[in-house]
């Protein structure tokens, strides 16, 4: 296939953290393009209950879950897009900071408000059991210490567990009275 013929998609997410629910919409989107573009959104906010990880660290999840789940390291390419304050400019300086890309696949309302209306085509995707392949919802099972593991890739309890990510949200989670 000539370079000019790949069909490239988005997936922006902030993946705090990466778990099946994304993994399973990645998959999705490779069985309908030959080449997905991660963009982890808001990668300035970390150590809060709701954003727990650095961009760093996200990165370093999606890296090795990836790598796990056998995805061919040509198929995807790892992206910042920083959120800017005035959502009127966010697709263009996301499209800035990513190889051409064509299609993109969410379920958020405001992404796909916003790409819809810069002109990309974007196309929902099946929700994959939602209620628990949700990182709010893994993000309070950590911090009530219910199961979680069963939520997210093996790589990505690895990651979380080499930078301590439990203790640290289990601060953040903590009030000073
Ligand atoms: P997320 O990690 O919560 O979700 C990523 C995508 O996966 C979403 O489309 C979500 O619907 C989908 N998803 C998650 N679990 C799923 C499941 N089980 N089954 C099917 N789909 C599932 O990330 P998010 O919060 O949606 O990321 C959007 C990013 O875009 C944020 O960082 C946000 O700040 C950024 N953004 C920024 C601006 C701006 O800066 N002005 C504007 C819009 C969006």
């Amino acid at each position: 296939m000539g370079i000019k013929n790949v069909r490239r998609g988005v997936l922006v997410g902030r993946f705090q953290p990466f778990h099946f629910g994304h993994l399973s919409v990645l998959n999705y989107a490779l069985e309908r393009v030959d080449e997905v573009i991660l963009v982890i959104g808001s990668p300035q906010l970390s150590h809060s209950i709701d954003n727990p990880f650095t961009a760093g660290e996200r990165l370093f999840m999606l890296t090795k879950a990836l790598h796990e789940a056998n995805i061919d390291s040509e198929q995807f390419y790892i992206v910042h897009a920083p959120d800017v304050h005035n959502n009127a400019i966010w697709v263009s300086f996301l499209v800035s900071m990513c190889p051409p890309f064509h299609i993109v696949y969410s379920n958020n309302p405001l992404v796909k408000r916003l790409f819809r209306e810069a002109g990309f085509q974007v196309e929902e995707t099946p929700l994959f059991n939602r209620e628990k392949f949700s990182a709010t919802e893994i993000r309070r099972r950590m911090q009530s210490n219910e199961d979680w593991h069963s939520l997210v890739p093996k790589a990505v309890i690895t990651c979380i567990q080499e930078i301590g990510g439990l203790e640290r949200l289990n601060d953040v989670a903590q009030t000073d009275v």
